[in-house]
């Protein structure tokens, strides 16, 4: 297995992220896009759900709380039945309201701003010391709302990296991140994560997975193995 410290592992991402791209195209999505308190509260509300419902659970939270400040004044009840369709509801609640309380203590206002000046380090440790931020969430908000080169390893992202041997095969979702991260290269981080979340979904499933349709199988020890054919470099 190739080493994550090795010295040709960022080349390794680069051709991977080189033949997602091939086959799915360059998505774009605008780092700084979309604001950084409402993504922290977006991003706790995707724990445990999928997309649709988190949205959902989303939407229905503006509706009832158009604003930041009176959502931070509500009852924790009251956030609690306007985010159930998401579930976990009661957990979700309280991340949410103590984030919000925290950092109108700790910063006078509800702005994550501060953080754009501050280290990938200082920035990740910040948002999780917030109750119900993983590193996967602090990841989503700092690539997606401050343009820092951070990277989410959601559940598909796992397991195509063990698939491929980028990462063991114990290695759970923080430690995957803090491995593939540093070796991302650069104005990589946002394709190679949407890309590879979509070969999670649509063709490295978690059974059955569609080998000979992967543009990967040339470069994947899995994938190889799976459909008996010899490993090739060739690009
Ligand atoms: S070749 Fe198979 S195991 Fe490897 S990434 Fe593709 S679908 Fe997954």
């Amino acid at each position: 297995m190739t080493s994550a410290r090795g010295k040709d592992f960022g080349a390794r991402l680069a051709d991977v992220s080189r033949r997602l791209c091939a086959r799915f195209g360059r998505p774009f999505r605008c780092a700084h896009e979309e604001e950084p308190v409402r993504n922290l509260i977006l991003t706790i509300l995707s724990q445990n759900t999928t997309d649709a419902n988190r949205d959902r659970a989303f939407r229905s939270l503006t509706r009832r709380f158009p604003e930041i400040p009176l959502l931070a004044r509500a009852k924790p009840e009251q956030v609690e039945e306007a985010i159930r369709v998401g579930g976990l509801a009661k957990a979700k609640a309280g991340s949410i309201l103590t984030a919000l309380s925290r950092l109108k203590q700790e910063r006078g206002g509800y702005t994550l701003d501060f953080l754009r000046d501050r280290s990938l380090p200082e920035a990740r440790a910040y948002l999780t010391s917030l109750p119900g931020v993983g590193i996967k969430t602090a990841n989503v908000l700092l690539l997606f709302s401050f343009g820092k080169e951070a990277f989410p390893v959601d559940t598909h992202i796992l397991r195509v990296a063990r698939r491929l041997r980028l990462v063991p095969a114990t290695a759970d979702l923080s430690r995957a991140a803090l491995l593939l991260e540093p070796h991302v290269p650069k104005g990589e981080h946002i394709p190679l994560h949407l890309n590879l979340i979509r070969l999670g979904r649509e063709i490295c499933r978690p059974s059955n997975p569609l080998h000979a349709e992967c543009p990967l199988l040339p470069v994947c020890p899995e994938g190889v193995r799976g459909t008996g054919k010899r490993r090739t470099h060739a690009r």
